[in-house]
């Protein structure tokens, strides 16, 4: 099989109406380009015609491919198939409802291909959505920015380049898209950059994200921080906490009974172990102290257990 300069990972809920001049504007961009090309579909179970209209398009564009799944997945699985079925030596992914412009495909192309980036990613920076979504997404991007130390503004951009390699190492899941470039950096990857591009109103249909992708970002954001850092050695973490905890139970608890028994020698009244709020500081400590520790301990035991423990991404062997 020839080797496939561009492959266009689309994945689509409900976009019928958008599909027609999606593929026009794609094969016009390609043509003038000279690119090789697949265009990959990925129908995350829509109800509407867009399985129908893909089939239609197919007859007349035989680059596409295109996947049907069963039922409404989120945009996360639907990304992990295609980048599955890519082939191209770059891979491009862009929202299916015309938001992204297929005019930033070969700038896009360009940026892996000549400058050697290993992830392009978008930047709507003159966005046309909403202000209920772009206040909180400017939230989101920063504590991203910093919890990940990757300098881009738009993690979530749906417009994003990847040199082959990078999507075959990375496992989206979950709703992962919106941090795919921090998935990208743990797996090794450090030439990650983005370019603004031309973002449009939406012009069909309406968005399929709702009010709750606040809460799954921010819980995705710290799961995917968490298990970058503490993912392979939880005990790192819990049990160094839990020991600490632990230590400073066990100091308290030798002031307390020093105290005590020095009164006492003294001849004095001493004051009842369990009048104190130290001793109460102690306990706590105590009980939560071990329970760290042993949530660490259980952690490693399932790493142990995990079939991935072992997986290193390997670039080169002689
Ligand atoms: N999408 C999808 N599965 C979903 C939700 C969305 O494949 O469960 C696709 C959608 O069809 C579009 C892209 O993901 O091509 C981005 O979605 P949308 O335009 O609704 O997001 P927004 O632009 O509002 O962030
Ligand atoms: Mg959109």
């Amino acid at each position: 099989m020839s080797q496939i300069d561009i492959s266009l990972v689309i994945p689509l809920y409900n976009e019928e109406e958008s599909l027609p001049e999606l593929n026009e504007w794609v094969e016009r961009v390609m043509n003038e380009n000279k690119f090789s090309y697949e265009m990959i579909f990925i129908d995350d179970g829509s109800n509407d015609g867009s399985w129908d209209v893909i089939v239609e398009l197919k007859k007349i564009n035989p680059n596409i491919r295109a996947i049907q799944f069963r039922r409404n997945y989120g945009k996360s699985p639907a990304l992990f198939v295609g980048f599955e079925k890519a082939q191209g030596d770059v891979v491009i992914t862009m929202d299916a409802d015309l938001q992204d412009s297929p005019d930033e495909i070969p700038e896009l192309y360009r940026m892996i291909k000549e400058d050697k980036y290993d992830l392009v990613s978008g930047w709507k920076h003159c966005r046309h959505d909403p202000i209920g979504k772009t206040l909180p997404s400017k939230l989101f991007n920063r504590t991203a920015r910093i919890a990940s130390g990757i300098k881009i503004h738009d993690f979530n951009c749906g417009l994003k380049s990847y040199r082959k390699k990078v999507i075959k190492s990375i496992e989206v899941y979950g709703e992962m898209h919106r941090y795919i470039p921090i998935l990208a950096k743990k797996a090794g990857f450090n030439r990650i950059t983005e370019k603004v591009v031309e973002h449009n109103p939406r012009k069909y249909g309406k968005s399929k994200f709702g009010i709750e992708r606040m809460l799954k970002g921010y819980i995705d954001l710290l799961s995917v921080m968490f298990s970058t850092k503490f993912g392979r050695r939880p005990m790192y973490l819990f049990s160094t906490l839990g020991t600490l905890m632990i230590l400073g139970s066990f100091v308290i608890t030798i002031i307390l009974i020093t105290q005590k028994l020095m009164l006492q020698a003294d001849g004095e009244v001493a004051r009842s172990v369990t009048d104190q709020p130290l001793f109460f500081m102690a306990l706590t400590s105590g009980i939560i102290g071990s329970q760290l520790f042993l949530a660490g301990f259980l952690g490693e035991m399932l790493n142990r257990n995990s079939s991935i423990r072992n997986n290193y991404l390997i670039d080169e062997e002689i």
